[in-house]
């Protein structure tokens, strides 16, 4: 349903979530918190609960990026990720549904060569939504792998849209973008104000998304933190910066963002990319057994656990509404049984 005054009705877009995710209090890590809490309450903003393919933020980006595929003739999907990227999952479910071809490009982005890691979990999704599965062995040039590989569906009269690593793009951004939108009605139909939104911050479309939103809605940037699971806090931040611009840019507005108000923590980032935290065991662990719900170990994990020490920190102000974004990738949790 458009919204009235809604910038991102222009672009092109397929449909790929018929709902607004709900918004849910976490009542029982409210209460399992105890002094900690210090009166703050919990909210989830549910992207893991979308029906397609399992679910996550990816179908955000992918209903505008497949939008613009379509809007190009592509006929095939070529997306970039790491073996276990719950984006390239997300893409071949998508195409699978809209009836595109879809090809994969997996790199080795995570040092571990487990069977459940290598075999299970998102992988073995991909090749179920009929995916066909590039998997590149380490140090290989993927760049230059998808170059062929465009090259040899043209030389067949295919066209491919190639959509790297998470779908960043600025279009793919636009999928924030319009969740901020999203949540801002949300909030106003629930009569709860929230003062800090937290998210984890991989590629940098989610949280550069929700900051170009939040800029259209003339909210302060800093009312949304995310914690790196992909870089240190610099090159996180410098990242996110100029996609938010690139996608204001897009939308026409003026590009406006520094890093100076960009809230982001490396501070569970770890040992690296897709290798587990003790806190992140901790916090996946806390959110299934009090709530039943389930996080991912590479991102929302990482950022939950990133929540709990905010609040006990003091960053998230006590007495506040805090809403955490709950970005999905639960088939990750089945290549990580060896962390658990
Ligand atoms: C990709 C992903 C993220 C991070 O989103 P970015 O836009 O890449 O920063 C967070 N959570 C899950 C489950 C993801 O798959």
């Amino acid at each position: 349903m458009p919204t009235s005054g809604n910038p991102f009705d222009i672009f092109p877009r397929v449909t790929l979530m018929e709902h607004a995710t709900p918004i849910e209090r976490l009542f029982r890590i409210e209460d399992a918190l105890g002094a900690d809490l210090r009166g703050t309450r919990i909210w989830a903003k549910r992207d893991d609960h979308m029906t397609l393919g399992g679910g996550g933020n990816k179908l955000r980006k992918l209903e505008f990026l497949l939008g613009q595929a379509t809007n190009e003739n592509c006929d095939t999907i070529i997306a970039v990720g790491g073996v276990q990227s719950n984006f390239a999952r997300l893409a071949a479910a998508a195409s699978a549904r809209r009836g595109l071809s879809c090809e994969l490009v997996l790199t080795q982005m995570v040092p571990n060569n487990s069977e459940a890691y290598q075999r299970s979990g998102n992988v073995m999704l991909d090749e179920l939504f009929g995916a066909t599965v590039h998997a590149l062995p380490e140090g290989a040039n993927t760049i230059e792998f998808i170059e062929k590989r465009v090259a040899e569906l043209a030389a067949i009269k295919r066209k491919a849209f190639v959509a790297t690593l998470g779908g960043s793009t600025p279009v793919g951004c636009l999928g924030y973008a319009r969740c901020a939108f999203e949540i801002h009605r949300q909030s106003r139909d629930l009569g709860v104000e929230f003062d800090l939104t937290i998210l984890p911050n991989g590629s940098g479309g989610t949280h550069a998304g929700l900051l170009a939103g939040a800029i259209l809605l003339d909210q302060d940037p800093k009312s949304v933190r995310a914690h790196s699971v992909l870089g240190n806090a610099e090159k996180a931040i410098a990242d996110t910066v100029s996609k938010v611009n690139a996608t204001l840019e897009l939308l026409h507005r003026p590009a406006a963002l520094t890093a100076n108000e960009v809230n982001l923590s490396d501070a569970h980032f770890g040992d690296g990319y897709g290798i587990p935290t003790r806190a992140m065991v901790d916090a996946v662990r806390l959110m299934a057994r009090q709530e039943g719900l389930l996080l991912d170990p590479v991102y929302g994990g990482k950022a939950f656990a990133g929540l709990l020490t905010d609040i006990k920190s003091g960053i998230v102000s006590p007495g506040s509404n805090v809403l955490f974004l709950m970005t999905g990738g639960t088939p990750g949790l089945f290549a990580y049984r060896d962390a658990f």
